[in-house]
């Protein structure tokens, strides 16, 4: 099945028998049914929805190379400066749609594979058929992937090998003709609807040669017998006047446990490798393509920002004060900034060894690494400029009760009626303060991996001796 619509998409999520634990609801099929799900599995459902509309077709999905048929664009691997675009054009899109607070819409992971099977010789040892394989089979059935790359945080004082049990971390726990038993858990998945989890390295933590039977990547279906997820609480709410936000994107996240979970041979990519484990995503270059995703979101997510922080200063008349503009600029700042990070990659793109149009990392690194820090600026400006209005959201259903002439009179704003002002400021806590806003700022801040270490690998990665040299010479007084 090629580019596939939503109807389908929810009809195979709820055929599938996973486990998936919300509570003490043991969720086996109709997942999407689930109160917990039932909003963001119609909101990936429209998302699917979209690349078959008539004016997106084009843009959001190419020919097959394989079967002649329409796939998803975020599987191209792109050439030319034109596919690059529309790459990026595709993802604009569908971070529009949920004003960037998506991570785990298709395409963040579809990137990531594309990159990892353009470089399949990278896995060698027979393993790259595999991943060449494995990457045709999701594109042409359009599947959702999930992943999980870090391990129970336990103890992270020590590495896996040597917590209090050493099946803590998912780990190798016996061969098989068939393939490789896993024992253990990894944290967290975003999206436990998702079709299929990638259980990868980490992109930020290194493993040692202690590491061995945690150093592996491989993929397998989410009803994989053995595989348990274990959910947070849902912030998902039925009422989108309340929870504009949180009732259409929570995408829950779960603990993975894999219960003696056999995984075929087939569906690994590396095993007990530490060295290629830790190579894996800056090698293949799909670290690049997953900071270029990343980026464009980000960019949706700041966009969005702008508009509601004008729209609440506007609202109140705030919009002339000297110290509400100097903070809006901040966030014009921001989004000038972020795209001058993506503009810059695709202008200098180059041809990877392995053949395909890759963005230039020098800048995606840069974002990825100043993200963490500017986005809970975001959350404070709206704070600031929100003040009380932020707790002056009655629910809706006052709206049907006689106090609703209150509603009228007391919480009208100089633009805006008492309606349409609570809207734009349950929008705005949904956004900053909600149980779902306080989830994207912890978000933003770990997306990419922890970025202490993400800016000590930026520190080790950078060219520095340019500026050193300079340094040097202004020293000598030349
Ligand atoms: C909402 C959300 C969704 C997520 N979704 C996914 C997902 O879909 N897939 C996935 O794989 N992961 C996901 N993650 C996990 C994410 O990858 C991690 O949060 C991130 O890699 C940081 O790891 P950690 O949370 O285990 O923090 P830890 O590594 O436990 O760090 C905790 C604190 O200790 C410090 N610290 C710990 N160890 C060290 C060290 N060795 N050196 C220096 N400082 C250290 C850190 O700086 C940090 O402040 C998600 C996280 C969040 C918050």
């Amino acid at each position: 099945m090629p580019a596939c619509s939503g109807k389908q998409f929810i009809e195979r999520i709820n055929r599938k028998r996973r486990e998936i634990w919300y509570g003490k609801d043991r969720i086996t099929t109709n997942a999407a049914e689930h109160p917990a799900f039932r909003g963001i599995a119609r909101t990936m459902a429209a998302l699917y929805d979209m690349q078959l509309e008539e004016e997106n077709l084009e843009f959001m999905t190419y020919i097959s190379p394989k079967t002649g048929e329409r796939v998803g664009t975020s599987f191209l691997q792109p050439r030319t400066s034109e596919d690059l675009i529309k790459r990026r054009r595709m993802i604009k899109k569908w971070a529009d749609f949920s004003a960037g607070m998506l991570g785990r819409t298709p395409d963040y992971l579809n990137s990531a594979l594309m990159a990892m099977a353009s470089a399949s010789d990278f896995f060698g040892n027979g393993m790259s058929e595999r991943i060449v394989k494995y990457y045709e089979y999701v594109r042409e059935n359009d599947l959702l992937l999930t992943h999980t790359l870090i391990n129970p945080q336990v103890n992270r004082s020590v590495g896996p090998s040597k917590q209090v049990d050493p099946f803590i971390a998912a780990r190798v726990a016996e061969k098989k003709s068939e393939g490789v038993v896993v024992r253990g858990a990894r944290m967290l998945a975003t999206f436990p609807l998702a079709d299929e989890i990638l259980v990868f390295p980490s992109t930020v933590v290194r493993s040692g040669q202690d590491d061995i039977p945690y150093a592996f990547a491989f993929a397998i279906p989410v009803d994989t017998p053995g595989l348990k997820m274990i959910c947070r609480e849902s912030f998902s709410e039925d009422s989108s006047f309340d929870h504009p936000l949180a009732s259409r994107f929570d995408e829950q996240d779960a603990v993975v446990i894999f219960d003696d979970v056999l995984v075929p041979w087939e569906r690994i990519f590396i095993l007990e490798d530490p060295e290629r484990a830790n190579a894996v995503s800056e090698s293949t270059d799909a670290i690049v393509f997953m900071a270029h995703q990343s980026t464009v979101r980000e960019l949706a997510k700041v966009e969005f920002f702008l508009g509601l922080a004008c729209l609440m200063a506007e609202s109140i008349g705030a919009d002339q004060f000297p110290q509400v503009q100097e903070r809006i600029s901040e966030i014009i700042i921001m989004r000038e900034t972020m795209k001058a990070f993506l503009d810059a990659s695709e202008a200098n793109a180059r041809i990877n060894k392995w053949g395909i149009l890759v963005p230039d990392y020098t800048p995606l690194n840069a974002a990825r690494n100043l993200w963490p820090r500017i986005s809970p600026s975001l959350c404070s400006i709206i704070r600031q400029l929100g003040a009380s209005g932020l707790m002056a959201i009655p629910p809706e259903d006052i709206l049907a009760s006689e106090a609703t002439k209150y509603v009228e009179k007391y919480y009208q704003s100089k633009m805006q009626d008492g309606v349409e002002r609570i809207r734009l400021f349950k929008l705005a806590w949904d956004a900053v303060g909600s149980s779902f806003g306080g989830r994207q700022e912890l978000y933003e801040r770990f997306f990419f991996g922890d970025p202490v270490r993400m800016a000590s690998a930026l520190y080790n990665w950078y060219d520095k001796e340019p500026y050193k040299k300079l340094a040097r010479e202004l020293m000598k007084g030349k």
